[in-house]
Formats: structure tokens, sequence, C-alpha cells
């Protein structure tokens, strides 16, 4: 006997309920964050209004070439690495080029950089996995990226973000320590940092998160001795050391205001 059609038990506006409460548990902050839900949003609004289109400091002129140039800025300033490369680029812009150049001549141009031999081994090594995989091309894919030399999962997200405008989180030296710091994403891991932070922005502010804070980082709450008086959050932040509660004012920063790191 055919069953009888019955209507759901709880009605449409319930179930709209019940659905938007999943998405918010879903969404719920990671129990080591000691931000609420407003506290974060107002923290990203804020830098936001600092900074609207933030942009990465590793020049670049394509996917490639900031790959390579994120994977030779490992345990190296963007400044440092800026200096090499733009003769670099200027001649080897493509993995073909890259490879064409070959591994001695790309050394004599990174050799400035620290690791440079073995990143010059590197950089040759996923120009090749490049075009015998991905026919020259930078993949969109995590997966992906990281299977390629000298590509970690930082660097992955870097590139993903950048280049292909993923709402990843490349979680470096400033992030990790701002998010153990000011306790936003407290973990002993990037790894563990990554997971909070991912969980905890708001979906709007994901996108630039990664560079607002690494710039938070680099100008403000620096690792040696946090600029407390020069920074817009300093109301909100639960760091033990902040040395003020009144936040600097809020205004647009120019990028050109910015310094090399
Ligand atoms: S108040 Fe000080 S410690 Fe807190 S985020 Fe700002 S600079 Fe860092």
């Amino acid at each position: 006997m055919e069953k009888p059609k019955t209507k759901s038990a709880v009605p449409a506006a319930a179930r709209s309920n019940l659905r938007d409460a999943a998405k918010r548990k879903a969404k719920t902050p990671a129990r080591r964050t000691r931000y609420t839900w407003a506290e974060i949003s107002e923290i990203f609004r804020r830098f936001h209004v600092q900074r609207a289109e933030p942009q990465g400091e590793l020049e670049h002129v394509n996917a490639f070439t900031l790959l390579v140039a994120v994977v030779l800025s490992a345990q190296a300033t963007d400044a440092g690495v800026n200096k090499a490369t733009r003769a670099l680029f200027a001649i080897a812009d493509t993995p073909q080029k890259m490879l064409a150049l070959g591994e001695a001549k790309v050394g004599e141009h990174i050799k400035t950089i620290g690791l440079w031999r073995n990143k010059a081994k590197n950089v040759i090594a996923l120009s090749q996995a490049l075009i015998r995989d991905h026919g020259g091309e930078v993949p969109g894919d995590r997966d992906e990226l990281v299977k390629l030399p000298g590509v970690g999962r930082k660097t992955a997200n870097v590139v993903l973000n950048m280049a292909f405008g993923q709402p990843t989180m490349a979680v470096d030296t400033h992030i990790l320590r701002i998010g153990n710091r000011i306790g936003l994403a407290p973990g002993k891991t990037p790894d563990e940092v990554e997971d909070i932070l991912v969980r905890i922005i708001p979906d709007e502010y994901m996108r630039h998160a990664h560079h607002w804070l690494i710039l938070h980082g680099r100008y403000v709450c620096k690792a040696r001795k946090p600029d407390c008086p020069a920074c817009v959050i300093a109301d909100i932040c639960k760091a033990a050391e902040k040395t003020t509660s009144l936040p600097a004012p809020l205004i647009p920063i120019e990028p050109l205001e910015e310094a090399p790191a």
C-alpha cells in the first residue's frame, strides 16, 4: 500500500530557523578564541577601514612569478626577495623560460637570498613539474600545489589567496604570533592557528584577512615591542602585554606609507 503523503511536522519558518541555527553552529567560534563574534567582526571591520584592498608586498607579474617569489621568501624578507627577483622575472616569467635559464643562472640571480642553492633547485624542479603536469600553468588547487617541489601548505595558501582569490589563511610568523599574543587564535602550530582563524573570521572579511593580519603584525603588533598606541584595536585586544586600551584613530592608510620589512 502506498504511504500517505504527509506534510512535514515542522512549519517552514521553523525549518528555516533550524537551518540558520545549524549554520551558526557550524560557524561557532572555536573554543580557544578569547573573542566574541561581535569583537571579531569589529576587529576586521576596522582593518577593512584602514586598508580596503590590502596588497601583498612580494613583487610578481603573474601566478607563476608569485609562486616562485613565495618559494624564495621562506626565511627571507619580502624586500630581499624583491631585490633579487626584479631582474630574474624580467627575463623568466614562465616555467619554460625559467627552465631554459637553468639552475646555475637562476642561482646567480638569487644568491643574496638565504638557502639560495636549494631554492634554485626547487625553482627549476617546480618549473619542470608545472610543464609536465599542468601544461605550464599554476594549478588553483591546494592538493596539486603542495605536490610541487618546495611548495608547502603556507605557500599554497598564499598563491590560492593572491592569484586565485580564494579565502585561504596562510599563517606566517606574524599571524602565528598575533594569534597567540592577543588570544584570537591560540595554537602551537601554524595549522592549529589556521584552523581556528578560518572558522572564526566572518566570510566577508576572509578574502583579505591574511594580509590584514600580516600587515598588523609587521607594522603595529611587532614581535619585540607591540606599538599599542598606534593600534586601532587596542580597546578590544586582550593581550596581557598591551600598554594602552585607547585605540588609535581609525583612518585609511595609503600603501606608500608602508616601509618594506
Ligand atoms: S593593543 Fe598592542 S598587543 Fe594588542 S593587538 Fe594592538 S599592538 Fe598588539
